[in-house]
């Protein structure tokens, strides 16, 4: 599998690609901004390889602790982590609810110093409606930028998987053919197997 430098080297060669169709697809400047912005965030920082001690774990400072719990229940390389929609579904509901769980406490203290009115239920109500209608292209370009930086690391993990295994494939046919011409038995006459006559005298 790929060092996290190699999938960093990845993420910023595949951006004026992933720049470029954007615009070609969406022909908005904004909207490409965000599938670009969404590329590298999670090719950086919010990528499959938050399940371990990785460059992407590490680029989040002193909030990194915040993974931990994400790496203990989740094996690395796992479908849950790595795989294609469900890995980066994941990770955006496994911030949310931490960003939610954080706010609760936070909200009711401000409530209570401020006494504002705070609902949350009209607070999801209005985010979702937000979501999936005035801001819907906006939302689904930031999902595509993404789910494309994770999958060019998921991407760049299998081929690497594939490479090696080939490779160590080969390796072990070299060294097997090696072994066997080794045992051959060597400087033996060529009708040695058939035994010999003997003339009677
Ligand atoms: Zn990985």
């Amino acid at each position: 599998m790929p060092s996290g430098r190699t999938h960093d080297r990845i993420t910023l060669w595949t951006l004026p690609w992933i720049i470029g169709l954007s615009y070609l697809l969406t022909r908005n400047g904004e909207l490409t901004l965000l599938v670009a912005g969404g590329f590298l965030f999670s090719g950086l920082m919010f990528g499959p390889d938050l399940d371990i001690y990785s460059r992407q774990f590490q680029r989040w400072g002193k909030l990194r602790c915040i993974w931990i719990p994400y790496q203990k229940y989740l094996r690395h390389r796992s479908l849950l982590s790595h795989g294609f929609l469900i890995g980066t579904l994941l990770r955006v509901i496994y911030l949310l609810a931490l960003l939610i769980l954080l706010a609760i406490p936070l909200i009711a203290i401000a409530q209570l110093i401020l006494g504002f009115d705070w609902n949350w239920r009209l607070f999801a109500q209005t985010s979702l409606n937000s979501l999936t209608g005035k801001y819907l292209s906006e939302a689904i370009a930031v999902g595509v930028g993404l789910e494309l930086g994770a999958m060019s690391h998921s991407l760049s993990d299998w081929i690497g998987s594939a490479y090696k295994r080939l490779n160590s494939n080969k390796a072990k046919n070299t060294a097997k053919k090696v072994q066997k011409r080794r045992n051959k038995p060597q400087n033996v006459p060529l009708n040695s197997s058939k035994p010999r006559k003997t003339r009677k005298k």
